[in-house]
């Protein structure tokens, strides 16, 4: 296998590309060449303007775990951050305070937006940022590509009993806000994304998929990460229909996320929280899914009874992202299962 394909969200899905990179690197992936490449298609449903400044979460979770810039503990900004622009803006009494803008990220930000201003496709700017994170150190064997160009953003629906503010008992917040402010704690009535209907697939997203030996669904999140993904139109087609094997790995081990939100909104989706669960939600692609093999945990095997008899090819094995070694094992052990 030369071309690898992973739909990814942000930070379970950039542990997962750190560990099969480290597994391609040390060559302990069954099948997989030493010079393999990588294509990466990113969520972007994510993404929030702030400040006037155009954030994308995900794709930049990718960049800097893969480029060493990333905050290990946190799992999301910049290693070494200071929050003077977050203070500054909070004195000024400037909304939203909520929102987590890092000084050394804000630069991120700020080439972004300027780029986007200027008239450049997301795509192009992503590979603009890249050449500084990813470029000196994986060459031309790694991409991150946004799975669209277009402005889609995930918003989520919420009780709101305060009914001078909101008459239909709900309220509709942008995914950031739900995550962030409300910290998931309060039901997802639905999730809605906006603009994904009308979105069109990155520049070489849809190739990216036809043209790979093996496509992964990462342990992201399977609502609003490779969720979101797969909804952009001719994606889901895409992976019904290449030639590759497609093999996933469960989010969710002995019937919660590991960290995150996926049980929230699993359930708002009418989705069972369980390895099973998500597992028969993707669905095998001998019968309309997208799936030819789901891996789960070990706490887990219990269902591996159900996988097998809609079709998917399943097996349990350790699912903690703990280290690189430990995620390469995880790499190795999916691609054990389409191989
Ligand atoms: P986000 O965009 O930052 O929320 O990241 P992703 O969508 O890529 O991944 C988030 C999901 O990763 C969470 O909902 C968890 O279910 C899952 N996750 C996080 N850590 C682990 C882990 O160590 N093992 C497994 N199997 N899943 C994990
Ligand atoms: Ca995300």
């Amino acid at each position: 296998m030369r071309r690898i394909t992973v739909l990814s969200g942000g930070m379970g899905g950039a542990r997962f590309l750190k560990g099969l990179l480290h597994g391609i690197r040390e060559g302990t992936l069954p099948g997989v060449a030493g010079d393999a490449e990588v294509t990466v298609v990113a969520n972007t449903a994510d993404d929030i303007w702030v400040h006037g400044l155009k954030v994308c979460p995900d794709l930049d979770t990718v960049m800097y775990t893969l480029g060493d810039g990333i905050d290990p503990e946190r799992g999301w900004g910049r290693r070494d951050e200071s929050w003077s622009v977050k203070d500054e803006l909070a004195a000024y009494g400037v909304e939203p305070t909520w929102f987590g803008l890092g000084d050394r990220d804000v630069a991120t930000h700020l080439v972004r937006t300027q780029m986007l201003d200027a008239g450049y496709p997301l795509s192009q700017v992503t590979e603009a940022l890249c050449r500084r994170w990813l470029s000196p150190r994986f060459g031309t064997a790694l991409r991150l590509l946004p799975m669209t160009d277009d402005r889609v953003e995930t918003h989520v629906a919420v009780r709101d009993p305060d009914l001078s503010r909101s008459p239909s008992g709900r309220r509709v917040v942008h995914f950031q806000e739900y995550w962030i402010k409300l910290r998931a704690a309060v039901p997802a009535e639905a999730v809605v994304v906006v603009g994904l209907d009308e979105a069109t697939p990155g520049p070489g997203v849809i190739d990216a998929i036809t043209d790979a030996d093996l496509v992964v669904l990462p342990p992201s999140n399977p609502v609003v990460s490779v969720g979101t993904i797969l909804g952009v139109p001719r994606v889901r087609e895409a992976v019904t229909a290449t030639a590759a094997p497609v093999v996933g790995l469960s989010p969710i081990i002995g019937g919660t996320h590991v960290r995150g939100m996926a049980e929230q909104l699993l359930t708002s989706i009418g989705v069972e929280v369980s390895a099973a669960g998500v597992g028969l939600h993707y669905g095998a692609r001998s019968a309309g899914g997208v799936l030819d093999a789901w891996l789960v945990d070990s706490q887990d095997a219990g269902d591996l009874d159900r996988l097998h008899e809609t079709g998917l090819a399943a097996a349990a094995v350790p699912l903690l992202m703990t280290d690189d070694a430990a995620t390469a094992a995880m790499a190795g052990a999916a691609i054990r299962l389409v191989t």
